[in-house]
């Protein structure tokens, strides 16, 4: 159609650094594909924050333990495409694994234990040198012409995650501002995710107990409970009389994911998290207080 906007989609670092040429700032999104409105919101926010949107879709191998889904995990490229071009996105890349890492990726980013030890880390040993090292890599693919830096837009449904990479870009001085994005939720307050795709029909509807319980564990510090472990141990079983194998339901200071000391017991200053498994799916979720 004449005046229709045509998104590219590139594979290939070369390619995606000719479609770049010219740029002057891009605005960057990287994912995993298998795309929901919550990423979609993410290029929507990214859009207007530099003169070009691109977004990454790149099943990561570095950040799965062997017994994980990475060969499981959705595979949707056409479907992700057309969503990102209805969504205003430029440029997507798309590389294979042979494309991004043409010999092992045998040099590693490893981000501070004191943060990327707990948490998601703790229960996924290795996985922030993964996401660390697959992010810097995307970073380097797409900001390394760009004469005014950029953006990166990741999630606050991935709290941990994000908090790792804004270390990342101060401690290497990357000349990239990280946005944060609103958690996307479902009706019913589920969040979005990929993995949503794995839950029956009837996990669906008891997913969504995971964020209600961190509501919960949010109407108690309101209510003044300063009893943090009492808080946590309640939410905890909860899910698991439920038939959740919950991981951690945890209340945590924003600034470090360090347990809070009785002065940070204040709003604005504390993050629950929580980790549980519904069956054969692993559900993270948060909420900040
Ligand atoms: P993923 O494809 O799961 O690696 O996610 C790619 C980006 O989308 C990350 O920055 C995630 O934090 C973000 N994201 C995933 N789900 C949501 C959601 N429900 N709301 C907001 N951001 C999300």
């Amino acid at each position: 159609m004449p005046g229709e906007r045509r998104m590219k989609i590139v594979h290939t670092v070369t390619e995606l650094r000719a479609a770049l040429a010219g740029c002057q700032k891009p605005a960057f999104v990287p994912t995993m594909g298998n795309l929901h409105d919550g990423h979609l919101a993410l290029v929507r926010q990214a859009k207007p924050l530099g003169d070009v949107a691109v977004a990454s879709i790149f099943v990561n191998r570095l950040q799965f333990l062997p017994h994980e889904d990475f060969d499981s995990y959705p595979r949707t490229l056409d479907a992700d495409c057309a969503q990102l071009q209805a969504a205003g996105c430029d440029v997507v890349f798309a590389p294979s694994e042979q494309d991004l890492y043409p010999e092992p990726q045998s040099y590693k980013l490893q981000p501070p234990p004191a943060l990327a030890d707990l948490l998601e880390g703790h229960f996924r040993p290795g996985f922030f040198v993964g996401v660390s090292t697959a992010v810097m890599k995307l970073f380097n693919c797409v900001f390394a012409g760009a004469p005014q830096g950029g953006v990166a837009v990741f999630g606050k449904k991935d709290y941990q995650q994000l908090m790792v990479l804004r270390g990342m870009v101060r401690q290497f001085a990357l000349p990239i501002d990280i946005v944060a994005a609103d958690i996307s939720r479902a009706g019913d307050g589920l969040a979005l995710s990929s993995r949503n795709a794995y839950l029956s029909t009837g996990e669906r509807l008891e997913a969504v107990q995971l964020s209600r319980e961190l509501r919960s564990m949010s109407a108690l510090l309101q209510a003044g409970e300063h009893n943090i472990a009492a808080i946590e141990a309640r939410a905890v079983q909860t899910l698991t009389a439920r038939g959740w194998q919950p991981d951690y339901l945890t209340v945590r200071r924003r600034a470090d994911l360090l347990p809070p000391m009785p002065a940070d017991l204040h709003p604005g200053h504390l993050v629950l998290l929580g980790a549980a498994r519904l069956g054969k799916t692993r559900l993270i979720d948060n909420l900040e207080w």
